[in-house]
């Protein structure tokens, strides 16, 4: 990657003192140190040259005076322009652990009423490990990805018991527990605890991939660890670093954005090098998206004296633990996400809408039909519940937009 020659490190040392030259020491400790394993096994060889290269190449882009730049501007933006978002009112280590949770793969505006709820019925990590599953899935009913939910109840579970029911401290303790990974361990560390630990998201990986101008597909080694090491450079001295953290995500979620970046009202675009060399809209390199995978559905609401038969998902896999409507794909030998025998059980009947959804990589389009029951007993698994139950039930997106459809249609 190119360097802006007016903005690189000058000859007479202006990068910044004790920590630039620490991680050079540790460079050259490490290179030295991996020299002879290297030499029966160039696969660390190439690995520990990339890492050499991407410490030194951050070196060489934060010079002090654009780091103080990038600094002073970019939070008195974000002490200005924050959006008020109710996780940023606490800094309670538990709040921000759920909401960045389910902040994962998921717009904000859909999280807000989404954490509200959560938080008022779970106000405590006690109060979560004491939980049930079932209604911690029925909370989280449409918000997907429920394998976060579960994860989030089995780690309250561990935290309760073996952390003195106190959000861990330490990063190597955060990432053991279920569903933290590095991102929301440096979320909570640094936004609840103030510590200086880095955090990247995919917003912060594009800002940071444009500030520096970073070429090559960002997910890919080496420019990877490059953005791993200038977010590291970046927020270790900050002062507060739980608000460079959220200052560098919210400049990513509304202004730098990932089409047409607002380049006219960004606060650092004096010190941006993708803006210098007109790059804005190329970076970051993304690596191709795989195809989607198109799913026929149809999903059959069976009504009884004001009751809905639904069907109880398997505890493994895809969506477990939930409820949903009685589901059956469409012309696939193989069904893949609803792997039920429904013709033997159910009589067709006419159809009353049609919905589109989303799963992942699948890209799904159901009629909705009302159908009967064809045999006596149900089937295990099945069940007949009744509206004032359906409300704090874990159903998975596609039944709650069924369901609506259905209703609608009734009226
Ligand atoms: S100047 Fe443009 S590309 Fe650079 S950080 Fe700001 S919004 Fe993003």
């Amino acid at each position: 990657m190119e360097l802006e020659a007016g903005r690189r490190r000058d000859q007479s040392g202006v990068l910044r003192g004790e920590f630039a030259r620490t991680i050079a020491c540790l460079a050259l400790i490490q290179t030295a140190t991996r020299c002879f394993s290297n030499r029966v096994n160039p696969g660390r060889a190439e690995a520990a040259s990339r890492e050499s290269k991407a410490v030194s190449e951050a070196q060489e882009n934060l010079a002090v005076e654009r780091r103080d730049a990038l600094w002073g501007q970019l939070l008195a933006w974000y002490a200005a322009h924050r959006r008020d978002l109710p996780w940023r009112r606490v800094e309670d280590p538990y709040a921000v652990w759920v909401s960045e949770s389910m902040l994962q793969q998921t717009r904000v505006s859909t999280v807000i009423p989404y954490y509200e709820r959560f938080i008022e019925r779970f106000p405590t990590v006690q109060a979560l490990a004491e939980s049930d599953i079932d209604e911690v899935l029925g909370l989280w009913s449409g918000l997907g990805y429920y394998s976060r939910a579960r994860r989030l109840h089995a780690a309250a579970v561990l935290i309760v018991d073996e952390h003195q029911a106190v959000f861990p401290r330490s990063r190597p303790d955060a990432e053991a527990l279920p569903g933290v990974g590095a991102y929301t361990a440096g979320a909570v560390l640094s936004i609840a605890y103030g510590l200086e630990e880095r955090l990247i998201d995919g917003n912060v990986q594009r800002v940071l991939a444009r500030w520096f101008a970073v070429e090559g597909i960002v997910t890919k080694s080496g420019p990877r660890r490059f953005i791993e090491q200038m977010a590291g450079e970046l927020v270790d001295g900050v002062g507060d670093p739980g608000s460079w953290n959220q200052a560098l995500m919210e400049l990513g979620a509304t202004v730098c954005l990932p089409r047409e970046p607002r380049c006219d009202r960004c606060p650092v675009r004096a010190v941006c090098d993708a803006r210098a060399r007109g790059m804005e809209s190329a970076l970051p390199e993304l690596a191709p998206k795989p195809a989607p995978i198109e799913v026929e559905l149809e999903v059959f609401v069976v009504m009884d004296q004001g009751r809905v038969l639904l069907v109880r998902r398997s505890e493994e896999g895809r969506m477990a633990g939930l409820w949903e409507l009685p589901t059956r794909e469409i012309g696939l030998e193989e069904p893949r996400l609803f792997p039920f025998e429904l013709d033997a059980h159910l009589l067709r009947g006419a159809e009353i809408g049609f919905i589109k959804h989303s799963i992942t990589k699948h890209r799904i389009q159901a009629r909705v039909l009302s159908a009967d029951l064809g045999v006596r007993e149900l089937p295990e698994g099945w069940a007949w519940i009744s509206q004032s139950e359906l409300e704090g039930l874990g159903l998975t997106g596609m039944t709650l937009k069924a369901l609506k459809k259905a209703r609608a249609s009734l009226r």
